[in-house]
This record gives C-alpha cells, structure tokens and sequence, in this order.
C-alpha cells in the first residue's frame, strides 16, 4: 500500500468509525458496552479514539499487565542510550482522562455467539462490541533446542522487559573480540526492520567499546526492509562491504538456520553449517496472539485476515465497524 492509498484507507476506516459508533447508539437502548482485549499501542489507542468519537459508551480495556513496556525504543536501550523505565507507562491516563474502565486481568475465552468474555479471575463478562488486540505469539517450534528456558539464555528481545536487560548486559560483557549472531525470522514478522535498527545501534556501541567485535546477521530472507537504507549508513560508519566490516548480512535464503546447540554457542543450518556466536540473539518467528488462534480468528498463515478498511475478521463475522449501507 503507497502512502496515498494508506491515507485514504485510514480516512475511511475513521469514517467507519464514526458511522459504527452512531449505529451503536441507536441499535442500543442502553450505553453500548465496547471491550477491548489487549492494552499495547493497538488496544490502548483504540480505547482512546473511540472514547473521542463515542463519549457516551461504556468502554472497558482487558490487559493482564499493569506496567506496559513499549518495544519502538528498546534497541536503544540494548546500547545504553536510554532506559527501560523510560518506556514503561500505566493505565491511569486512560482511566481518568478518558473513563476506560481498566481490567487487569487476562482473557482466557472468548464466545462470539453469545459475547460473552471468560476471564483469568474466573468471572465472565458480556460486551456488544470487541476490539482484540493480544498482538503476537513467538513460536518456539521452528528452531531445534530453541525453547521459551533457553532464551533466559539466547535472548530474542523481541517482548521488551527482562529480555531487552538480558541482550543487553550480554552485549556489555561481550569480549573484545566477540562475535554477535543476529537471527531474525522470515517475513512476515513483527516490526520488518527492527533486527537491522538492532544490528546498527550495537554497531555503534561496538565500534566505540570493542572495535574488534563483530555483527553477523544470519537471515533466512533474500533481502529486508529498508536494505538500500541499512546498507547506505553500515558502508558509511561501519566499512560494511570490507574486509572490516563491523557488521557482515549473510542470507541463508537457501539454507536457513535449523538448530541451536546451546553447548557450543552455535546456530545450525539445514546444511550443517555451523555459525558460532558469543552472544546469540534467536528472533523466532512468530503469529497473531494465543487468543486469536484459540478463536479462529487465524487462517494456515497463523495471522488474521481482515477488511483492511474497517479491521473487521473475514472469519469470524461481527458488526463492529460495518457501515450502515451494508
Ligand atoms: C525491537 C522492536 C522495535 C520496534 N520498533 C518500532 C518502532 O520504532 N516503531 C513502531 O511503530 N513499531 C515498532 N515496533 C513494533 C511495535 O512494538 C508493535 O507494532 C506494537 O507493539 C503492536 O502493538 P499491539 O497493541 O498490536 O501489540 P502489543 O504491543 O504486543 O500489545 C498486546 C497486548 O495484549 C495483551 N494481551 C495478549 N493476550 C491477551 C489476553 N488474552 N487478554 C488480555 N490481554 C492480552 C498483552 O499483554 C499486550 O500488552 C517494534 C517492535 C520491536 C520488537
């Protein structure tokens, strides 16, 4: 989608918005009760515009954590140029500026047929409209001997929190002459440029603190987001292209990473080639959010497709955001 067309597909979708909102409160006697599963920047900005557009419906945000930590800003705390607090929000605002009623808990079922929510807490809660945004599932079952444990070990960062800390404190310790392993996913995947944003921000710290150290980023695609970008500002700062280069991309298009061997520090490929990594930084691929899936709001992809213009499930019908003249 160009820019133009993106546009004008949000335009539409608030326009829709708009639309469904005047809908709801005529369909309904009483306040419309609209619930949104999922508190990260899809869920919490949802909250907020439809409170701007509809001030009189009721309004409930479901999110099991009380503290988000935002991952746009995480690469930078990988390399000490700023920090995780300052990436850390509440939900208070939403509360009290916006009277969202606030739920932290997490949901474990969802039935369409009868809208009606099944809560952790054991309770259950009706709503006539929802809005899910659970973001993403990371998928341990594609790399042989990667597990949720041994990232404690080979972090993926890729959930900011605890796993950004530990990328991080490996980083610093890293030796002089150490070699980095950055090994994202295959498309599609969550923020397409986020492992190069990675790999440049780590080669800046690099080359200050270990000149010596290397970046190999290891990738089972073809060619990436913004390469022609990415490569621009590597050849300028990092001799990328040179037998110096601080950070070398590799493309195991054709022979894609199979196995890690925690033992070794090393990644495998189909092949049997053997990539050896002081710090190892394993991005597994990933899907739409558990609660998608358990509600058959994913096709074989594992992602959800949707009316682009109203966000609508092509699986699961609803009537959230359908205008009027359908
Ligand atoms: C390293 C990195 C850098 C990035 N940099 C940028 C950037 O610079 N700019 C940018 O635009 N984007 C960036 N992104 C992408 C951005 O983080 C995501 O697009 C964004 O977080 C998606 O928001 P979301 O609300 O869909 O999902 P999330 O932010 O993941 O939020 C989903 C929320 O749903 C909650 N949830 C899940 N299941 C349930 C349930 N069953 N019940 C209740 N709650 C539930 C979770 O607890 C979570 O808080 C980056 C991502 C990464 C990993």
């Amino acid at each position: 989608m160009n820019r133009r067309q993106f546009l004008k597909a949000s335009l539409a979708s608030s326009l829709l918005g708009l639309n469904a909102c005047a809908n709801w409160q005529i369909r309904s006697q009483q306040k419309a009760h609209v619930v949104i599963i999922g508190g990260g920047f899809g869920g919490a900005t949802a909250a907020r515009y439809l409170r701007l557009y509809c001030p009189e419906i009721r309004i409930s945000l479901i999110e099991p954590k009380t503290v988000y930590t935002a991952c746009p800003g995480s690469n930078r705390v990988i390399t000490g140029l700023a920090e995780l607090a300052s990436l850390s929000f509440g939900y208070q605002g939403l509360n009290q500026a916006y009277h969202i009623d606030i739920l932290p808990t997490r949901v474990t079922a969802i039935d369409a047929v009868s809208k009606r929510l099944q809560l952790q807490t054991g309770d259950h809660l009706r709503y006539d409209h929802l809005i899910l945004a659970p973001g993403i599932r990371l998928r341990w079952d594609t790399i042989e001997g990667y597990s949720e444990i041994l990232s404690q070990q080979f972090p993926h960062a890729w959930q900011a929190g605890p796993q950004t800390l530990l990328l991080r404190d490996q980083i610093t310790a890293l030796p002089d002459n150490g070699t980095v392993l950055i090994c994202p996913p295959a498309d599609p995947y969550r923020c397409p440029p986020g492992p190069y944003e990675r790999a440049s921000l780590i080669a800046h710290w690099l080359k200050r603190h270990k000149p010596r150290a290397k970046i190999l980023i290891l990738d089972p695609k073809r060619s990436f987001s913004k390469q022609a970008l990415f490569e621009q500002a590597w050849r300028q700062h990092y001799a990328y292209g040179t037998e110096k280069a601080l950070i070398e991309w590799h493309s195991l298009a054709d022979n894609p990473i199979q196995a890690i061997d925690p033992k070794s520090h090393t990644v495998i490929t189909e092949f049997g080639d053997k990539f050896r990594g002081d710090v190892i930084n394993l991005i597994p691929p990933q899907t739409a959010g558990q609660i998608a899936i358990e509600t058959g709001l994913t096709d074989q992809s594992g992602w959800c497709p949707i009316n682009p213009l109203s966000s609508q499930s092509l699986l699961v019908p609803g009537d959230a955001a359908r205008p009027r003249s359908c």
